[in-house]
């Protein structure tokens, strides 16, 4: 196959090193970055390189305070949930941090058919998930078109008030007509972390004789997402493979990038850290502390204030529950990694020869939930700006202006709402009602008040997805 790259290479390398090497704290233009950050603007590489200078405890903990004001002025206290799909785990690459990878002989391989893709899908809506990642390895199998039925699958299947409302994906690079071919499925986000940034480092991880081996090809992945009508764009490191601040200022410049050529900055940001996985016996020279990576999360937060950040279940409960504080707006819930992994007994170990990685946390979707009720955040469920067309520069448009705050609580609710009454345990549902009751108290426009009390009242008797 011919390839159409669609742009150009937008990382330098030696720019990117020169940025950090050797560079010392510098108080005043830190607390200006800091100044800047809290009128909510985007940071450039080189402001991101100061704040990733940043090494005295006193500006560590001012900027820890800048991230959690930013976030709670942009986001609220609201946590999106969401759970990742694995429909097949076929490979023709061969990363060497995978458990998917081809020379992985110990791994099993399968690809969800159609019924089991149904059966995976029932158990997920019967848990309340309405929001899905499909994670797909990289083979001819897993074709556009094949993406695009197994997208139109989870929006057909249906069983009682259960529904899937978006279906975003984790896929390997396509052309330009393969991401409109999924874009008339309805995807929503489709994900592509460019692993390293780092060239050297890139060709190391990446056989040169494989498709991943091209580092330009999955670089200019997102470019060709939004010339073929892609909007919401998700982007991501694997931290652990090279200096992490590399990583962070690769990830700012790609960000960048894109802004600057469609106007229009990623949708989500993803930082994975590489956790153990089947055959997995590669030197990790470049593994994150926890300190780091609380440290790098934090910087992330200021530096793209409107870029959703994205925390699997490969870190554990603990760290989570520190970085939604500052940082992090979607996480997974009740994941299984296992292909058909849904259908199993909910306490079932992890069999990671059948599975990508290890998972740091194995909690249930209502434990969680509990679990962030508990902490006052509002968890959500909400679709309704992609499904009103409020996607890549529309939705900036609104959230700008304060605009996430405003409808995005209340629509929080309500989705939350709907989970209590269809699917949570008592105990939930009545921290649930109390937190709808406190945020209600709280809301200061007294029109939005009544509408969504009038909207609760709906859900209460039986009306489902309702929204601002
Ligand atoms: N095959 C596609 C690709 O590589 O883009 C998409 C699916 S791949 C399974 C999704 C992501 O998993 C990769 O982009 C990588 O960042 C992450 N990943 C791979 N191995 C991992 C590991 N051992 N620990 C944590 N994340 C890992
Ligand atoms: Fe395949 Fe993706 Fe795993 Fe690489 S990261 S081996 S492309 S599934």
């Amino acid at each position: 196959m011919k390839k159409e790259y669609s742009g150009t290479d937008f990382i330098n390398d030696s720019y990117i090193t020169s940025l950090y090497t050797g560079k010392k704290e510098n108080p005043d233009e830190v607390r200006r970055i800091f100044a800047k950050c809290r009128e909510k603007r985007a940071l450039t590489v080189e402001e991101t390189a100061e704040l990733v200078a940043i090494s005295s405890p006193e500006l560590l903990e001012e900027m820890y305070q800048t991230a959690r004001e930013l976030k709670r002025t942009v986001y609220g206290n609201r946590i999106v949930l969401f759970a990742p799909l694995y429909v097949g785990n076929y490979c023709i690459n061969d990363c060497k941090y995978c458990g998917f990878k081809k020379s992985a002989k110990s791994t099993v391989r399968k690809t969800l058919s159609p019924a089991e893709l149904e059966k995976e899908l029932l158990s997920l809506e019967n848990m309340g998930h309405k929001r899905l990642i499909l994670v797909f390895g990289e083979s001819p199998i897993y074709s556009p078109e094949f993406i695009a039925e197994c997208t139109r699958t989870c929006y057909r299947v249906k069983e009682g008030n259960g529904e899937i409302r978006r279906v975003n994906i984790n896929a390997a690079p396509l052309d330009i007509d393969g991401y409109k071919t999924v874009k008339a499925a309805g995807i929503g986000t489709f994900q592509v972390f460019q692993e390293t940034y780092h060239k050297e480092t890139y060709a190391k991880y990446h056989p040169a004789d494989t498709m991943k081996g091209d580092y330009l090809w999955r670089l200019t992945a997102m470019d060709r997402a939004f010339l073929g009508g892609i909007d919401d764009m998700g982007i991501g490191a694997l931290f652990g493979l090279y200096d992490w601040r590399f990583e962070v200022l690769g990830l700012v410049t790609h960000a960048v990038h894109l802004q600057e050529r469609f106007g229009v900055g990623p949708h989500t940001i993803s930082f994975p850290r590489i956790k153990p996985a089947q055959e997995l016996n590669i030197p990790l020279p470049y593994e994150v502390s926890d300190a780091d990576f609380k440290k790098l999360v934090a910087i992330l937060r200021l530096a793209v204030p409107y870029t959703g950040m994205i925390m699997t279940a490969r870190e554990s409960e603990e760290l989570r529950s520190e970085l939604m504080q500052f940082g992090v707006s979607q996480i997974d819930a009740g994941t299984h990694l296992e292909i058909g992994g849904y259908q199993k007994d909910a306490s079932a170990g992890q069999e990671l020869d059948k599975e990508q990685f290890q998972v740091g946390d194995t909690r249930s979707l209502d434990d969680v939930i509990y679990w962030l009720l508990k902490n006052d955040f509002i968890p959500s469920f909400c679709t309704s700006c992609y499904r009103k067309g409020r996607t890549g520069e529309h939705f900036m448009e609104f959230a700008i202006p304060g605009f996430i705050k405003r409808f995005c609580t209340p629509n929080a609710m309500l989705t939350l709402a709907e989970y209590l009454m269809d699917y949570s345990s008592e105990r939930t549902r009545r921290e649930g009602f109390r937190l709808i009751e406190k945020e209600l108290a709280a809301m200061e426009d007294p029109k939005f008040k009544e509408q969504t009390m009038a909207k609760l009242e709906q859900i209460k008797s039986g009306t489902r997805d309702l929204n601002f």
